[in-house]
């Protein structure tokens, strides 16, 4: 049996559009006729929703995600001649962070999972070592006790890099809930995200919380004074209005991501060319959203080309390289065999919400075709 061509492209920002077009258009008028472009309810509103629903006690909206990390960083007093770990099967903003506060970037495996692995972590301490970012990446929250642990014997400072994982949970605590501060992204592609660029900083402690507020808005308190150096990194309001009506749906988005997970675990998961990303319901300990489908398959070039033919769209994130494997960012001394071999068969398969049931069918038999005649 096969299907007619059909195409699925791995990102529909156009389907998007018709979705919420009407929406949006009268969020945009209403923000326009009150002339409320900066700082104003439509962010507070969205902040204290964020704060509400990760369980933390202060939400900062800010420009972007990377900004987000580095100013959280800043706060944490994170500095030159400091080191901070990460894993290197993450986006490039989570090390370049860690630069623009002057520190150095220290890199680490990922386990099968995809997520930091917490031994290689470990390993990784020297007498410099300030702070930890995990990363919550594809959907999924790290083995925080495991990691919480270990930060917690050398008395490093965590900060969450929890762009991929709005909703995500490990042992019912959501991402972005468990470091001293954790930053969060809303560029169009995430899980929820606006028509533009916008990040969150989340913090539990009252300190910290200021000074994020400070460093974010030049500077200034909420009272308006100044008491040291900052910039200007606000979330727009109307960006922020924008994720307020978007956010009407966050659930049914999950929901509709986990099962399209399941579809692709009863689909694909007899293969043993692929390594699926954990199944939802399997691990009682995670809550999975699915930001990324992130497989693993044996001859990924060609099966990349193949579904390119039949119309499929795929990607390798970060371009198909993790951190260190870039060349002239002084990482060429660093050897990571478990990524490296890793980044060498990883593929993500389309999981959005423009993707029907049937989509998802034609994806996995196309898959299916290309083993069975591969082999
Ligand atoms: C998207 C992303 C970021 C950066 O978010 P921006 O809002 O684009 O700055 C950082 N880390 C990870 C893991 C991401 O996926």
């Amino acid at each position: 049996m096969t299907t007619a061509k059909r195409s699925v492209p791995f990102f529909n920002y156009k389907v998007f559009q018709n979705k919420y077009g009407d929406r949006l258009n009268r969020v945009i008028q209403d923000v326009i006729s009150r002339g409320a472009f900066i700082l104003q309810k439509d962010v507070e509103e969205f902040e204290q929703k964020m704060a509400s629903y990760i369980g933390v006690k202060h939400a900062i909206g800010v420009a972007n995600c990377t900004d987000g990390l580095e100013i959280a960083l800043m706060a944490a007093g994170i500095q030159r001649g400091d080191e901070v770990i990460l894993p290197s099967h993450t986006f490039i903003a989570t090390a370049a962070a860690v630069k623009t506060v002057g520190a150095e970037p220290v890199l680490v495996e990922c386990g099968s999972d995809h997520l930091m692995d917490p031994k290689s972590f470990e390993n990784a301490m020297t007498k410099k070592t300030r702070a930890v970012i995990p990363v919550q990446l594809n959907g999924r929250t790290c083995d925080m006790d495991a990691i919480l642990s270990i930060a917690e014997k050398y008395h490093l400072i965590v900060v969450e890099d929890a762009a991929q994982a709005l909703g995500s949970m490990y042992k019912n605590k959501k991402a972005g809930s468990f470091g001293l501060a954790a930053a969060f992204s809303f560029y169009p592609a995430k899980i929820l995200g606006c028509l533009g660029d916008g990040g969150m900083v989340m913090t539990n402690h009252d300190a910290m919380a200021d000074k994020i507020y400070r460093l974010h808005e030049h500077g200034r308190s909420q009272a308006g004074d100044i008491n040291c150096w900052g910039r200007n990194s606000r979330l727009d309001n109307l960006q922020a209005a924008i994720l307020n009506e978007i956010w009407q749906d966050h659930e049914s988005i999950i929901t509709r991501r986990r099962e399209i997970a399941v579809l692709y675990q009863e689909r694909l998961g007899d293969l043993k060319q692929l390594h699926l990303p954990p199944a939802p319901q399997l691990d009682f300990n995670h809550f999975d959203v699915y930001q990324n489908y992130e497989i693993e398959a044996g001859n990924r070039d060609a099966l990349q080309m193949y579904l390119k033919e039949q119309g499929i769209g795929t990607l390798q994130q970060w371009n198909g390289k993790a951190i260190h494997q870039h060349e002239n960012l002084g990482f060429d001394t660093v050897k990571l065999p478990m990524t490296d071999k890793m980044t060498s068969r990883y593929l993500m398969i389309p999981i959005n919400m423009s993707l029907t049931n049937d989509d998802v069918e034609y994806v996995c038999e196309k898959i299916r075709f290309f083993y069975k005649n591969s082999i």
